[in-house]
């Protein structure tokens, strides 16, 4: 009998999702919304895990994941995506493959169904890492997969009313900047059976924001990070989770200072982004499948599934995962 080398020991897989922070109360959401977003963020797990547990590769599964919530509109990706100052979308993705650190982004598309997707094409089908406005737009003429829309596609009337009401506000206070509070933002950080790592992030920014406006999310280092052992995505308000790179941050920690992953994220995201005067959350993974998912919002959407298999969705804070340190 001809004698076979042993299959090698597969990794196991683990996945971790965040469909934004901010200002989620309790009381703030009908029971009917609360139930259309966990449904929406246990079949984003799902879509993440059908590619993860075949043994595909992480970043399939942070795609597959982030596709899911950008088509609901209850998320500030793509479909529902938040409205900036002059009434359009423009539309912030990013992805980063960890074991190669290759990474794609595009930002301020109007006219991409799928952020994320352009941004992996700018990754695997560009010499660049990161592709801007119009000649974003450009490229994605350039490749006929890449599905395209109006730009009034991604209205949604909630997104609208904020809009409005974050105008009046900026009325009411004039010259002074009001606080970002609608968030909304997608991120997804998977471990496939080879151990390797994926991130990506995909938003429409900040309601309100300026034309041309760009955040974190598109940022290799501030939203979003993969290397060999981590990877991070963040959300909130991003011109201090650029200022602190925030998920770079929190991988170097792992990585030259011996952090755990929790010690980490959390140190990041408790203490440097708040005394800076920014809010947010972030979720982390490490190669040995931890998962961190610190925020100092109020809520963040939330959802995981852990190596042996147990997964979870969270949204308000006093349902805080505790993850293992
Ligand atoms: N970080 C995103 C931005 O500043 C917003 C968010 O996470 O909600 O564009």
């Amino acid at each position: 009998m001809p004698v076979h080398a042993a299959d090698p020991p597969k990794h196991k897989t683990a996945l971790v999702i965040h469909g934004g922070a901010g200002v989620i109360e309790r009381g703030s959401m009908t029971a009917e919304e609360e139930k259309g977003v966990r449904a929406d963020l246990n079949a984003a797990l799902d879509a993440g895990n059908a590619v993860l547990s075949k043994g595909g590769p992480a970043l399939d599964a942070v795609v597959a994941a982030i596709r899911v919530l950008e088509e609901s509109p209850r998320f500030n990706a793509g479909k529902g995506a938040v409205f900036n100052a002059e009434g359009k979308h423009e539309l912030d993705a990013s992805i980063m493959e960890g074991h190669t650190q290759r990474a794609g982004a595009v930002a301020g598309v109007m006219t991409v169904r799928s952020p994320i997707l352009l941004a992996r094409a700018v990754m695997e089908r560009s010499e660049h890492v990161m592709l801007a406005g119009q000649g974003a737009e450009k490229f994605a003429d350039s490749l006929p997969d890449i599905e395209r829309v109006p730009n009034s596609w991604f209205d949604t009337d909630r997104r609208r009313k904020q809009l409005e009401e974050a105008q009046a506000k900026e009325k009411a206070q004039a010259g002074v900047h009001v606080k970002g509070s609608y968030f909304g933002t997608v991120g997804v950080v998977a471990l496939d059976q080879q151990g390797h790592i994926a991130a990506g992030t995909s938003t429409g920014g900040m309601t309100n924001k300026r034309y041309g406006r760009v955040g974190d999310s598109p940022i290799i280092g501030a939203g979003t990070w993969a290397d060999a052992r981590c990877g991070v995505s963040g959300t909130g308000w991003g011109e201090f989770y650029i200022r602190a790179a925030v998920a770079h941050d929190i991988c170097m920690r792992v990585a030259y200072k011996g952090d755990s992953l929790a010690t980490a994220a959390e140190e990041v995201v408790d203490k440097i982004v708040p005394a800076m005067g920014g809010d947010g959350g972030a979720i982390a993974l490490d190669k040995d499948g931890n998962i961190a998912m610190p925020f100092n919002t109020a809520g963040m959407y939330r959802a995981w599934m852990k190596p042996d298999g147990t997964r979870g969705t969270a949204i308000y804070n006093d349902e805080k995962e505790t993850p293992a340190h």
